[in-house]
């Protein structure tokens, strides 16, 4: 079974894709990681890979595609695979469509979580560092920022540049230009795309993804 995951940042899709890989005993991809492992194994691509790394550039789509290709085709992921931020664009989804074509197996499911901007803001926001022992800590109110760390009375805790609400709109507004493209992508190629509603606890959530996943 081959699972795409596609969904806005602090949606809990990588939670969510980690549960239902190991639900569905296979493993769960995510660009990053294929990419680090063909580096660290110097397989031709991930030499390849290395050299825009080394560079500051980012990696080409087209390389990335043949990265997680090859990973695809490993014996590992005979049984399939979930595919965390493989696709986030119109071409990625497209040759991503050209891989699984080419190794003759079909894309069987892409969950496309969804929740209210407002809410993500909220979430992301609430997420805090430790100004001197980085420790990080969730669900924080804005009133407790600058507050003590709990660890260390002489740590103030902070929020990341990226969690600030106006960076974290960025993010999704991005998210959003890029997204919408690839539902009418999915919609027009016949995609087996399902929406699932990301609002509520981590395990309400995932009974959903179960559910759209067919598993009881
Ligand atoms: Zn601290």
């Amino acid at each position: 079974m081959i699972v795409v995951l596609l969904g806005p940042p602090g949606c809990g899709k990588g939670t969510q894709g980690e549960r239902l890989a190991a639900a569905l005993n296979i493993p769960k991809i995510s660009t990053g990681d294929v990419i680090r492992a063909a580096m660290k194994a110097g397989t031709p691509l991930g030499v390849e890979a290395k050299s825009f790394y080394d560079r500051g550039d980012l990696v080409p789509d087209a390389l990335i595609l043949d990265i997680v290709r090859e990973a695809l085709a490993a014996p590992e992921q005979a049984r399939g695979a979930v595919l965390d931020g493989v696709v986030r664009t119109v071409p990625q989804a497209e040759g991503l469509a050209v891989a699984l074509a080419s190794l003759n197996r079909p894309l069987d499911l892409v969950l496309k979580f969804d929740i209210a901007d407002d809410e993500l803001v909220g979430r992301l926001s609430s997420r805090m560092v430790c100004e001197a022992c980085q420790s990080p800590f969730m669900g924080r109110t804005p009133g407790e920022l600058h507050a003590e760390c709990p660890k260390n009375p002489k740590g103030r805790l902070v929020r990341r540049k990226d969690d600030e609400p106006d960076a974290i709109r960025n993010r999704l507004k991005v998210y959003h230009a890029q997204t919408a493209p690839v539902v009418e992508w999915y919609r027009a190629n016949e995609g087996p795309l399902t929406s699932i509603d990301a609002r509520g606890t981590v395990d309400e959530v995932e009974e959903r993804v179960r559910a759209a996943a067919g598993l009881a």
